[in-house]
């Protein structure tokens, strides 16, 4: 009987992935909750031919040469890969696969929720509840700002940027999108006008929302000057990647004023400390990157996910690659 390829599994993702990926290979899955340590991911890489880890397992050069010539793929559990090294992986002739699309519906669920959350103050009222406050109706309490009418301003116009603008629209919202690779016909189905630079964008919208990849190029896109360009009654929702975001930036400027609140599904540092400065401001919502969390999103991901790594180790191409520069080395190889 042939041998089943070797892989590396570094979380219980859900049953249907896990399902598939047990019955293709000779799986060692790790079982903790916690991610493996660099060490245990060194270890249990050692002479696989995949590795299907998560965002919060580093995957660089030490760890590929730790695996050594066996290994064919690294499957992403997850659309954003800037826990992979692409370079090293490219120059060692291994394919990486991740998650487009599948999540995309939910994540941009998560960025409205947020947008309409912070919107209306929804954290701040429960809060009040709970804590005895609710004694009669004030006309003055908790006023919150109107979506109906406001400025939308889209950072990143790719699959969840323009979900995230089918929402807006139907909640009657003016549109206003930035994304380097200029797309004027990104915003036809929705009718959303192009910004020329992200200033213009920061300047005119009164919601903000952060859909871009983390990049060396948007890793603190948002910092003390872009905060200054915005108005001080904007809001601010990022459910892209924390690092986007200098928090330190953040802080002093929901602090301050001069920007009216932020609602955030990522951060940084990621996971935030329960006692984190961020979480003592009563304009900052903050949920524990949920953006793809529902049932049937998380099916399809661990479905994907492990049908990208069963390509790579059986010498297929993987449906969804982030580098198909790598693919006529790869083929030699298998
Ligand atoms: P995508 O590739 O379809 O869209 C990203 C868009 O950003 C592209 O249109 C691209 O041209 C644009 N872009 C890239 N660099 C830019 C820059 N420097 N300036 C302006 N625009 C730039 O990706 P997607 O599927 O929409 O996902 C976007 C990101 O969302 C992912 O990379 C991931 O980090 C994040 N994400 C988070 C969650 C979550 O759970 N919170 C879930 C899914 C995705």
């Amino acid at each position: 009987m042939m041998q089943k390829p070797k892989v590396f599994v570094t979380r219980m993702i859900p049953e249907e992935g896990l399902t598939k990926v047990i019955d293709i290979c000779d799986a060692c899955i790790w079982p903790e909750e916690f991610p493996p340590d660099r060490a245990s991911l060194i270890e249990h890489s050692r002479d696989v031919a995949g590795i299907l880890c998560l965002i919060t397992d580093i995957i660089d050069a030490g760890v590929m040469d730790a695996a050594g010539p066996s290994l064919k793929i690294i499957s992403n559990y997850a659309v954003g890969f800037d826990n992979i090294d692409i370079k090293a992986a490219t120059d060692r002739d291994i394919l990486v696969g991740n998650t487009p699309g599948v999540l995309t519906g939910s994540t941009a669920d998560l960025a409205f929720t947020l947008l309409a959350a912070a919107a209306r103050r929804i954290g701040e009222g429960i809060d009040y509840i709970r804590a005895g406050h609710w004694h009669t109706f004030k006309p003055r309490a908790l006023l919150g700002r109107d979506i109906h009418g406001a400025t939308l301003g889209i950072i990143g116009m790719g699959r969840i940027g323009i979900e995230m603008a089918r929402r807006a629209a139907g909640f009657g919202m003016n549109i206003i999108y930035y994304d380097h690779r200029m797309r004027p016909e990104r915003g036809t189905d929705v009718d959303a006008r192009m910004c020329t630079s992200v200033d213009e964008l920061l300047e005119t919208a009164d919601f903000i929302t952060l859909h871009v990849p983390l990049t060396p190029d948007t890793k603190h896109l948002i910092d003390v000057a872009a905060f200054k360009k915005m108005k001080k009654t904007a809001v601010l929702i990022n459910t892209s990647r924390g690092p986007i975001v200098e928090s330190d930036a953040l802080y002093e400027a929901l602090h301050s004023g001069d920007i009216a609140y932020a609602a955030l599904d990522v951060t940084d540092p990621e996971p935030l400390p329960a006692d984190h400065k961020l979480l003592g401001l009563p304009n900052c919502l903050i949920v524990p990157h949920i953006g793809s969390a529902t049932v049937m999103t998380r099916n399809r991901m661990a479905v994907m996910a492990a049908e990208n790594l069963i390509a790579g180790v059986s010498g297929r191409m993987p449906d969804h690659l982030v580098n198909p520069e790598v693919l006529p080395y790869h083929h030699e190889k298998s």
